[in-house]
């Protein structure tokens, strides 16, 4: 099993070197982002380790580029303790698995081994509610196979209330994923962006999708097509 390691603190590269080394797999590794990038696109890898915080390019911009360029290598990202990334987050920018550190070194092998029998086989991940699609790789959203332009964080609002599939959003936890828990301004900017997305993915359709219901958040309605 070939593995590329994209990381840029020494101690951790020495010791997964080390250890996928014992196992037998066969290790390159990036100290920066571009490197990882380049290494990734050039040679064929079965798995890449990424951590976020790099220098050069950040992981999320290298998992990005990699499935832009179609590259579906599987990617398990490093996840810090105290980052306010959450799954959806890692997902959202095409990585596999992620594992936050400190981690142990046999849980990361076998998340490994569980990744390369997987494959590399394209899984482009479009987020869907009825009629309406939304690519959360590139925000490309359609309904009913019109093409609706949107800003990033107008998709990014769209994606947090349809990964909860029919389920009321409350406008606080809708500010708290996409403005950050540390946003200073003004926590009416959710119901300005909702009526933004109002605008674009109801008002042209025959069927509204998007609720408001009063005094508890929004949700995007089930329907059935
Ligand atoms: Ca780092």
């Amino acid at each position: 099993m070939r593995v590329l390691v994209v990381e840029d603190e020494l101690a951790m590269v020495e010791a997964l070197t080390n250890g996928l080394t014992t196992m037998g797999w066969s290790v390159e590794v990036a100290t920066d982002g571009l490197d990882g990038l380049w290494l990734a696109t050039e040679r064929t890898y079965d798995v890449i380790v990424l951590d976020l915080m790099l220098p050069g390019m950040n992981g999320h911009d290298v998992c990005r580029n990699l499935r832009k360029a179609g590259i579906w290598t599987q990617v398990l990202v490093l996840t810090s303790l105290d980052g306010k990334q959450d799954e959806a987050d890692v997902l959202d920018i095409g990585a596999d698995d992620y594992l936050a550190k400190p981690f142990s070194f046999v849980v990361l092998a076998a998340r490994l081994r569980a990744l390369y029998r997987r494959g590399t086989a394209p899984r482009p991940a479009t987020l869907s509610a009825g009629d309406l699609t939304l690519d959360p790789f590139s925000n490309l959203c359609t309904r009913g196979g019109t093409t609706i332009m949107l800003t990033t964080r107008e998709a990014a609002v769209l994606k947090v209330l349809i990964r909860r599939g029919g389920q009321v959003v409350s406008k606080s936890l809708i500010l708290d994923l996409v403005w950050g828990e540390d946003f200073p301004g003004d926590p009416n900017i959710v119901e300005v962006y909702v009526g933004h997305l109002r605008r674009k993915i109801d008002r042209p359709f025959e069927v509204n999708l998007l609720r408001t219901v009063r005094g508890v958040g929004y949700q995007l309605a089930k329907v059935v097509t």
